[in-house]
């Protein structure tokens, strides 16, 4: 895996353990001494929820699912839905192209985007 930095080679460096116990590889940039993960740079960076859980939520949201209903369905709070909507809304310019790896989900043009800022709470919520 390259350094998201420097994109020199960087080697593998131990795992992080994932909330739903799975691990994930982590890696050492021997020129930045920079530490990361798979997910580093993408919109899932420092996640601590799956990728898997994460796309699945943002996939039904842009069908049209409510965010209360998102995190029933995902067994997640409807604060942990927004969160993470916020966090890919706010990096969504650096998805595309290309989309970063480790993301299964595809996000067209700015359907998210829009769609997120649109069902935001008001800021105090
Ligand atoms: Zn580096």
């Amino acid at each position: 895996m390259d350094c998201p930095l420097c994109k020199d080679l960087a080697i593998k460096y131990g795992t992080d353990r994932l909330k739903d116990g799975r691990q994930t590889q982590t890696y050492y940039c021997r020129r930045c001494h920079k530490r990361f993960n798979e997910r580093t740079a993408t919109p899932m960076a420092r996640l601590r929820t799956s990728k898997d859980i994460v796309a699945h939520a943002l996939l039904i949201r842009t069908e049209g699912t409510g965010i209360r209903a998102t995190g029933r369905i995902v067994e997640k709070s409807h604060s942990t839905i927004i969160r993470w909507e916020q966090r890919v809304a706010d990096r969504l310019e650096s998805w595309s192209p290309p989309a970063p790896p480790g993301i299964e989900v595809t996000i067209e043009g700015d359907e998210l985007y829009t769609r997120v800022r649109e069902n935001l709470p008001p800021l105090g919520l």
